[in-house]
């Protein structure tokens, strides 16, 4: 990796010194505010602990679901404040803003290895508008900013862009996990490469299937979108989920897999029903006899065969997407065998998306996974090759 992490900080700079770190401590929240999935808060736990026992004084900020307009009571850090204290198992100070001069009075008054949570950086609208006087603000609590919240690195925003105007700017170890993972793991893959795309839409996982066919040697289609590219083959498709406005850029991709010689797979069969519902009689299809009156929701079995065994044979795997409504218990077979194989595979292992996350633990793989991204847009613009102003603007080594 090219970027300065916080192991590039000489160690006798960091004791004493106000570290501003960006996390993304976004998590759900249930009607008594209590943190329902605190995965991303464990995950930022490695880049506190390091700060902290090099003796620096950390200050933490993050946004917490959308608080368009101004401070939302429901939306305030306490609950996370809370959990992060639990977890972490120092104390944790809690501030009411996460700007202005109290704060940094808070700010001012930590000693060596506490730690300060700021309130939702996104109760300013100068947040999402990268306002550069909010960001000198922000920035002006502390001595050196590290950004760990890889899940937002694809917003220009004060808190991950902006404040790197004013500060030396460093990665986090999740960060810097993510862009290892997502970049030199799927750019120098160890070699059979496949990768499995599904999820409901062709449109919004088009720049990614497009760079992954440069790369890979086995593309897997499943889910939503096979639908797709099974009408740009000339079949019909029934009631299943269609972008008609896609079925050009279908071809063309079909086009590109085989100039490229990929291995192009597509479903041989689908479970099939009148709706996408529990309870709804089902049937097995193939995949070119799919009734006018009835959609596809789920691979079928000889497809989940036929996916298997692909995926056993490979050494790099990147899924991005379901390969049915995994969300309903009679079409959820397929997606749950699949994240069973890419487990069972023995392959460097790379798994993105919010809904594929869900799917992994809902099959109870994930720590057979080498690694699941914590950013979901973000990891699909890195995949597809985009810049990521909150990676762009760290120091380079
Ligand atoms: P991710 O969040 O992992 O990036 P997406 O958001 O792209 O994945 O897609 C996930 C959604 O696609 C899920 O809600 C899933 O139910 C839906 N989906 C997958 N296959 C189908 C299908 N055959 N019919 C309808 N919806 C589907
Ligand atoms: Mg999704």
């Amino acid at each position: 990796m090219d970027k300065k992490t916080i192991r590039d900080i000489p160690k006798d700079q960091l004791k004493g010194k106000k570290v501003l770190v960006r996390v993304d401590f976004n998590v759900p929240l249930n009607e008594k505010r209590e943190v329902t999935d605190d995965t991303r808060i464990v995950m930022s736990l490695p880049t506190i602990r390091f700060l902290l026992e090099q003796g620096a004084r950390v200050i933490l900020v993050s946004h917490l679901g959308r608080p368009k307009g101004g401070p939302k009571d429901e939306l305030k850090m306490n609950p996370v404040a809370l959990k992060l204290e639990q977890l972490l198992g120092y104390k944790v100070q809690k501030a009411d803003d996460c700007i202005g001069e109290s704060v940094a009075q808070m700010a001012n008054k930590l000693k060596d290895g506490e730690v300060l949570l700021l309130e939702n950086v996104r109760f300013y609208p100068q947040e999402e508008a990268n306002d550069h006087e909010f960001a000198r603000s922000l920035a002006s609590l502390a001595d050196i900013y590290v950004n760990d919240a890889f899940g937002t690195a694809h917003r220009a925003h004060a808190s991950t862009a902006g404040v790197a105007a004013f500060l030396p700017a460093y990665a986090g170890f999740l960060m810097e996990k993510e862009l290892e993972s997502l970049g030199e793991k799927l750019n120098h893959p160890v070699r059979p490469f496949l990768a499995i795309l599904g999820g409901a839409k062709v449109s919004s996982k088009i720049g990614v299937i497009q760079k992954l066919i440069e790369k890979v040697d086995v593309l897997l289609i499943g889910g939503g979108m096979s639908y797709t590219f099974i009408k740009a083959l000339g079949y019909e498709v029934g009631t299943s989920l269609l972008e008609e406005s896609m079925i050009e850029e279908a071809k063309k991709i079909m086009d590109m897999a085989k100039e490229k010689k990929v291995n192009f797979i597509l479903p041989d069969d689908f479970i099939v029903a009148a709706e996408g519902k529990e309870g709804v009689p089902t049937q097995v299809v193939a995949w070119n006899q799919i009734p006018a009156n009835m959609g596809g929701f789920d691979i079928g079995p000889k497809t989940i065969e036929k996916f298997g065994q692909a995926i056993m044979k490979a050494k790099t795997i990147f899924w991005n997407g379901p390969v049915g409504l995994f969300e309903v218990k009679s079409f959820s077979t397929g997606t749950v065998e699949i994240a069973k194989k890419v487990a069972q595979s023995g392959a460097v292992s790379v798994v993105g998306g919010g809904d594929t996350i869900a799917a992994i633990n809902q099959a109870g793989v994930a720590n057979a996974i080498t690694h699941i991204s914590t950013g979901g847009g973000a990891s699909l613009e890195f995949v597809e090759g985009r810049k990521l102003p909150g990676v762009e603007v760290l120091q380079s080594k």
